[in-house]
């Protein structure tokens, strides 16, 4: 059935680039080889997909998927990389250059969107019936680079070269109306192989088109504009992907977009059960559960409603007792001014329909909630709209059967703040989902040596499958062992040594202790922490050159959102620190900073498998789980952390001995803040006031822009809120301390390589596999359907 890989990869290549393989480009034989994955995996692709439409499914819907690149992924899914590697030398081509051809689909912001192709990673894998619904972005997360140090956007037009792991099915498009405008959505779809599996999986991306290529007429007549004017609002829809996972612009455009995927979505998952179950919509949640990524695919819950009621004839009860069996809900934030909502006067102008739906939601809440007693401001504060904005949350935690938090301390805090009214009212909906990674990716495939190790420590690669046997051999490493493994991190560090020369044109020592923060740049995350420390240590030096400190590498990788000034600000003091050191031809010899531009899914998989110390330093309470820190302990990497978010799970896994812990607890801090004064900070905690100072007296240079002064200003004196809400100076002494004394212990190499494969060895719970087992299991009433 499958034809010999070599033979398709020609004849694929052939038709791509017209030319045998050994004369085309690197990039055409990505296109070949590509296309020859589509070939060999088509029928199995089809065959899960008539299989899962038949039964009960799961949909998960997501504004974000940030997949990262295809080819390596599906190859090593699929057992074929060494088959590809020997066809591809067959042709004197090397499959290491084939795979940097391919663009990354950065289509998401950061964890939310990684999150969601982790899940689908491990629903294949675990050939569970679900299927991703999302926006085919025709701009995914924009390009990052830097000029004098500031961060500057691109474009990221991933697919304009071509991209064969997506597929265009013309034949199932569906109309998406709103009052203003009729448009098209075309789905694109891209197969979703598990591992060791027969079972391919599917995301389903959504392209908005116009509903005639041309309005000939209207070219040929006066409103010539208007038809060009329509036109590019239809393509604005699925044009680009709001690079901001907190504030909000372009509003009615976003709100479209929402609109847009659900209601596609929507209709399809309607039609596929009219297909299989017969018109009688009263069944439906018997055989779809539909997974709310965050609140961006909420509009869901009114347009079923008016499918189920205008479309299908079910009276108002009837369809609200469909819709609360059908949705259940996962909150990433307890950050309020990222809970959203809208003006009700963009759904009126938008969807006037839907708008109504939402009113009566609006208005049977109000009177049920009267029922139950709750007074007046209590139900105007919960109710789906208020003061003219529809709170988009609330909507969800009314209709939804199951709301999950994403980690434990997450789950506790929304249970008792965020949320916490919904929660005395349905204890019972809430549960906690704490997030995971998948393995394949993050392990196997991007660091072959450690996965290696694991295959002969543990007898067979079962740990690829099912991660958590990898807690039976953490008594199992022997000095032999542990030596191997430092081994590996070091050939890991020398590889990624020679990616950042090529890529940052700085040298770094592979024999430095490696320390990584990658992540969305967010004042809430704390990369000015770590900053501070940098400079902090940058000054110790200078004054005692004499000083004992291990040598170090401080990586960075950070996008900030374009309007985030602040955090534009951060990046650009990092570089001038970086500016700093590393032109200081004593003190570079001792310290480095990098930052790695345009960081991204590809990036990770070269930085994370070579890093010695994770930077998890969140303000406790505020990183709902956190994601790199799990890839960051599969690759052997130690924690240094706040106890927040999943980082208090990493903890409990691997002991306190083995991470490297500090700062003001979740629960501390509101005590604290009452007589917080960053001043006392400043003045009295030694070497914070030398660097706060520096970042204004022009040691370091901000070009003018005052964003220098700005920070400063942030964590002295703010104006309107209270100075550094993010407790940076609160926690300074403590982090110092701490961090300090884990560059200390790294010289202990046989001590630090065995904290490092706890951290392994315990990384089992995890893995994305055993979160989407728990959703499986006791959310979404699913099980495995192998299609052979
Ligand atoms: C895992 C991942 C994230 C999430 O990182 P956190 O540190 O958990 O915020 C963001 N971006 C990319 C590219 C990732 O791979």
């Amino acid at each position: 059935m499958t034809h010999d890989l070599t033979t398709t990869l020609a004849s694929q290549v052939r038709s791509v680039s017209g030319r045998p393989t050994e004369a085309s480009t690197p990039m055409e034989v990505w296109q070949g080889l590509s296309s020859a994955i589509i070939d060999t995996i088509a029928d199995d692709w089809y065959a899960t997909q008539e299989k899962y439409h038949a039964g009960r499914q799961e949909h998960y819907l997501s504004a974000e998927f940030l997949m990262g690149r295809a080819l390596l992924n599906n190859l090593s899914n699929l057992g074929m990389v060494d088959e590809a590697r020997k066809a591809l030398n067959a042709f004197g081509q090397d499959l290491s250059v084939i795979l940097e051809q391919e663009p990354d689909a950065a289509l998401g912001n950061g964890g939310l969107g990684r999150l969601a192709a982790c899940f689908l990673d491990s629903c294949a894998t675990l050939e569970l019936p679900v299927n991703g619904y999302g926006i085919l972005y025709r701009y995914g997360l924009f390009k990052q680079l830097f000029d004098n140090g500031f961060q500057t956007e691109h474009p990221d037009p991933w697919m304009e070269e071509g991209y064969p792991f997506i597929i265009r099915r013309e034949e199932a498009q569906r109309i998406v109306s709103y009052a203003d405008l009729t448009v098209r959505a075309v789905p694109y779809d891209m197969p979703i192989t598990g591992y060791d599996t027969k079972n391919v999986g599917t995301l389903r991306l959504w392209k908005a088109e116009p509903i005639e290529e041309f309005d000939y007429d209207a070219f040929n007549s006066q409103r010539f504009t208007d038809a060009i004017v329509d036109r590019e609002r239809t393509m604005d829809i699925s044009r680009v992907l709001y690079p901001n996972d907190t504030t909000y612009e372009g509003k009615v455009l976003r709100v479209r977009q929402q609109y847009f995927f659900c209601s596609a979505s929507l209709q399809e998952i309607v039609d596929n059960y009219v297909d299989h179950h017969g018109e009688d919509l009263n069944d439906f949640a018997a055989f779809n559960a539909i997974q709310l990524n965050d609140t961006h695919p909420v509009l869901a819950i009114p347009e079923l409603m008016r499918l189920l009621m205008d479309e299908h004839g079910l009276g108002w009860d009837e369809a609200w007792a469909v819709v609360t069996k059908t949705f259940a809900y996962t909150n990433h934030t307890v950050l309020a001014e990222a809970l959203e909502t809208w003006e009700m006067s963009i759904f009126d102008r938008l969807f006037p329909r839907v708008a109504e739906i939402v009113r009566e939601i609006d208005r049977r809440f109000r009177e049920d909630m009267a029922n139950r007693g709750l007074d007046a401001g209590l139900i105007n504060y919960m109710a789906p709209i208020s003061e003219g904005r529809v709170h988009m949350a609330w909507i969800a935690c009314y209709a939804a059967y199951s709301i999950n938090g994403v980690a434990a301390l997450h789950t506790e805090i929304i249970k008792r703040e965020t949320l916490g009214p919904w929660h005395d009212l349905w204890p019972e909906r809430f549960n906690n989902k704490t997030n995971g990674v998948t393995p394949r990716r993050w392990l196997k495939q991007c660091n072959p040596r450690l996965a290696s190790l694991l295959d002969e420590v543990t007898g067979s690669d079962a740990w690829v499958r099912d991660l958590s046997v990898l807690s039976n051999y953490t008594d199992a490493a022997t000095d032999e062992v542990l030596d191997q493994l430092s081994a590996i991190k070091h050939e890991n560090k020398v590889d990624f040594a020679a990616w950042v020369k090529e890529r940052e044109g700085i040298d770094i020592d592979p024999d430095a202790i490696f320390d990584v923060q990658i992540k969305r740049l967010h004042e809430y995350k704390r990369q000015l922490l770590n900053a501070l420390y940098i400079l902090d240590l940058f000054f110790r030096l200078k004054e005692n050159p004499n000083l004992d400190v291990p040598k170090r590498v401080f990586i960075f990788g950070a996008k900030a959102a374009p309007g985030y000034i602040r955090a534009k600000a951060v990046i650009k003091f990092i570089n001038a620190i970086a500016d700093l050191v590393n032109n200081d031809p004593e003190i570079s010899k001792t310290i480095k900073v990098v930052f790695i531009h345009n960081y991204n899914v590809s990036p990770a998989e070269h930085i994370i498998p070579a890093a010695d110390v994770s930077e998890q330093i969140s303000t406790a309470g505020k990183e709902a789980s956190g994601t790199s820190n799990m890839k960051f302990m599969m690759n052997g990497a130690l924690t240094l952390g706040t106890l927040d978010g999943a980082n208090v799970e990493i903890l409990e896994a691997v002991g306190d001995e083995n991470a490297y812990i500090f700062g003001a607890k979740e629960e501390e801090l509101p005590e604290l803040r009452k007589t917080y004064d960053p001043r006392w900070h400043y003045e009295n905690v030694p070497g914070l006031k030398r660097v706060l100072d520096a970042m204004v007296d022009g040691t370091l240079d901000d070009a003018g822009s005052g964003w220098f002064h700005d920070l400063r200003w942030s964590l002295l004196e703010s104006g309107y809120e209270p100075a550094d809400v993010y407790y940076v100076l609160g926690d300074f002494a403590s982090y110092r301390e701490v961090k300090d004394k884990m560059a200390a212990d790294y010289a202990n190499s046989r001590a630090w390589a065995r904290q490092a494969w706890v951290n392994i060895t315990k990384s089992g719970r995890f893995s994305s596999d055993r979160t989407i087992s728990d959703y499986a299991r006791e959310v979404w009433k699913i099980e495995a359907e192998p299609i052979a």
